[in-house]
């Protein structure tokens, strides 16, 4: 296919986002009838790649079916970052996602940011779905931001929440709210969306890194495709996953951290409920002495695992839901 094409519903363009650093690749997907702008983005962290597959199958299924309204597609933020399968960018250890709204100076990673942010913004969204990837065989789950500034922000977390339920995914709200400041997510793409002009916004996190994995495609799209079902502009809603947590409203937690570096042997898969206490883990040396047990801090479900068998001192074993007890929306 070409620069441009129609589909049954609406014309699909191919665009490129030059300016000072690596072009971005923008596919914009417009239907005959106005309404709302989707922004989709991908690959800011360069290592996680399911969003890229799921921007191209996106927008084919949408030249199909979009009733209205266009989608501005980003399939990678971080070409450099995806060329080298690094999470930021060359030269700069700030994570990227760390960086919004980002600034014309600075940084590489803050000028960057604030490259991305321009062009977001620019096209007025009325949502962004922003496409990420935890560790390979995590639970697939959507994330909601802690509005922590505007005057507002019960009923937009609550907007959120709504977007990100209907991804038919496990949803987490994000750390409670002082550690959502401390750990700058609020600087988020997402983050800074809620939290500067107000834009409703989810983060998905779908998929292995590190490799484009059909199934995980798949299952980002039928997510992707359940969102803007929630905003009117398609009928496809999307089915509740078999891996979506009952009960909730959960939030992301970490695991215990070691205060022992050595081999981690996790004693839960993921997906796997747990009681406080529990034996979630177990750091021992390579001939099998256990140095530590990591217990539960309180009941949860294992959501992720690290990617890697070498635990460092004061690195968290797992990523865990536990229960939100700042609630939707009782957050101003
Ligand atoms: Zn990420």
């Amino acid at each position: 296919m070409g620069r441009e094409w129609r589909g049954r519903r609406a014309s699909v363009r191919r665009d490129r986002v030059s300016g000072r650093g690596a072009a971005l690749a923008h596919l914009v997907v417009k239907a005959a009838s106005s309404g709302p702008v989707v922004v989709i983005t991908s690959n800011l962290h360069g290592d996680e790649c399911t969003g890229i597959g799921t921007c191209f199958r996106v927008a084919e299924r949408l030249a199909d079916t979009l009733l209205c309204g266009e989608v501005h597609l980003y399939p990678s933020l971080n070409p450099e970052g995806l060329a080298r399968g690094s999470r930021g960018l060359p030269n700069d250890a700030l994570d990227p996602n760390r960086a919004f709204p980002g600034s014309h100076r600075g940084t590489p990673a803050r000028r960057h940011a604030g490259r991305i942010w321009s062009e977001v913004l620019s096209q007025r969204p009325d949502a962004v779905i922003d496409l990420h990837t935890d560790s390979g065989g995590a639970i697939p789950y959507a994330i909601v931001d802690r509005v922590v500034r505007g005057g507002d922000g019960g009923r937009l977390e609550a907007r959120c929440v709504a977007l990100a339920q209907a991804s038919g995914l496990t949803v987490l709200h994000e750390y409670p709210t002082d550690r959502y400041v401390r750990f700058e997510l609020d600087r988020s793409l997402p983050g800074a969306l809620v939290n500067g002009p107000g834009v409703p916004a989810v983060t998905l996190e779908v998929g292995p890194r590190r490799r484009i994995d059909p199934e995980s495609v798949a299952l980002t799209t039928a997510a992707t495709l359940g969102v803007l079902t929630e905003l009117a502009m398609v009928e496809l809603p999307a089915s509740a996953h078999v891996s979506r947590l009952p009960g909730g409203p959960w939030r992301r937690e970490s695991g215990p951290r070691a205060t022992r570096a050595g081999l981690l042997l996790p004693a839960l898969s993921t997906g796997t409920t747990f009681r406080r206490g529990q034996r979630l883990a177990t750091v021992s040396t390579l001939d099998g002495e256990e140095l530590e047990v990591l217990r539960a801090a309180s009941d949860g479900v294992v959501v992720a695992l690290p990617e890697a068998a070498h635990i460092e001192v004061g690195a968290a074993c797992a990523t865990v839901a536990v229960l939100d007890d700042e609630g939707s929306g009782s957050v101003t």
